[in-house]
């Protein structure tokens, strides 16, 4: 396991959020109101938050045979997920038992038996992806029931267009946490409709509103977007995701984390707000034969008037097993 860690600047002196947010933009008509969930707070004047993410969680295939066996693919990584107020993955597939593959190249879905890991390991997950409409609208429904009631929180989706582009609120140590989910990876039919269920898809106009809705509506001190976005196995990011991580920043996201690729990507710093452009995948098999692939695994000290911390642990994920691992052990 290697790590690093970066301390970001703040571009304006702390304090300058509460004159921006008076500048920033007004009430969306017809938004949904925002998920809130509730844990015991404290004051909030010199709290902070700690925020694991990880890339895509795919607990089908292989790790799904796994997990049938009653194995744990989040086992070696337990220490880094739990040591955090906040723990937040992108789903990579859906779970469901209902429904049929939608036509296209790869559909991934997880039998049910995976929900307890979810709930044991995580804080909430995004379902803004590819391969959340793999098996039709009426397995993504049982996917969100699952989630309801084993009381994992979601975000990026929704049983219709505005359930999809509500933020969710989690709020710890007395600080409320917005998480934006938003998918622009094709195919653009797994989009939410007025009625239909589906993901919301990555719109500029969209993005920088929520932001700004947030913090003006829902009272978020920390914003942060998870875009699912790019193109797979490029080692860099496109340039339309590099203007528009910009731009979610200057809406007043206080980080950006992407991912999709499959690959991890760069990292920027941006007005001392980290841009991370694609974590990697975090459990995924890999029927592609070659080394294990690089995971990283951020850890985010927020607050509020602070500027950002970022420590990235990298892990490596087995092609066969499609598991994490802190550090290769040789094979015998
Ligand atoms: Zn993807």
């Amino acid at each position: 396991m290697g790590r690093f860690q970066m301390r970001c600047r703040p571009a304006a002196p702390p304090g300058c959020w509460l004159v921006l947010a008076a500048f920033l933009g007004g009430l969306m008509d017809g938004r949904a109101l925002a998920q809130v969930e509730h844990v015991a707070a404290e004051p909030a004047k010199t709290a902070s938050v700690r925020i694991v993410f990880v890339g895509d969680v795919m607990l089908g295939r292989a790790p799904g045979e796994a997990i049938a066996r009653g194995e744990d693919p989040f086992a070696d990584l337990a220490a880094i997920l739990k040591d955090a107020d906040l723990t937040v993955g992108n789903l990579e597939c859906v779970v469901a038992t209902c429904g049929e593959p939608v036509p296209k190249p790869v559909n991934l879905r997880a039998g049910p038996a995976c929900i307890p890991l979810l709930q044991r390991y995580f804080s909430a997950v995004s379902v803004a992806n590819n391969h959340s409409g793999d098996y039709g609208p009426e397995a993504l429904v049982e996917q969100l029931a699952l989630l309801e009631s084993a009381k994992v929180p979601y975000f990026g989706g929704g049983r219709n267009r505005k359930e999809a582009h509500r933020p969710l609120i989690l709020e710890r140590n007395g600080l409320r946490v917005a998480l934006l989910g938003y998918n622009d990876v094709i195919p653009p039919s797994f989009e939410a409709g007025e009625d239909r269920p589906g993901t919301a898809w990555l719109r500029p106009a969209d993005v920088i509103a929520a932001i700004k809705a947030a913090r003006e509506v829902d009272h978020a001190d920390l914003v942060i977007p998870v875009p699912h976005w790019g193109v797979e196995n490029k080692p860099r990011p496109e340039e339309y995701q590099r203007v528009l991580a910009r731009r979610m920043i200057d809406a007043g996201a206080d980080a950006v984390i992407g991912g999709h690729a499959h690959v991890t990507q760069t990292v920027e710093l941006y007005k001392g707000r980290p841009i991370v452009y694609s974590l990697g995948n975090f459990v995924f098999d890999w029927r592609i034969p070659g080394p294990p692939m690089v995971s990283w695994i951020v850890r985010l000290t927020l607050s509020k008037l602070e500027p950002p911390q970022m420590e990235t642990f990298v892990a490596t994920v087995d092609r066969t097993d499609g598991f994490p691992r802190l550090s290769l052990k040789p094979k015998k």
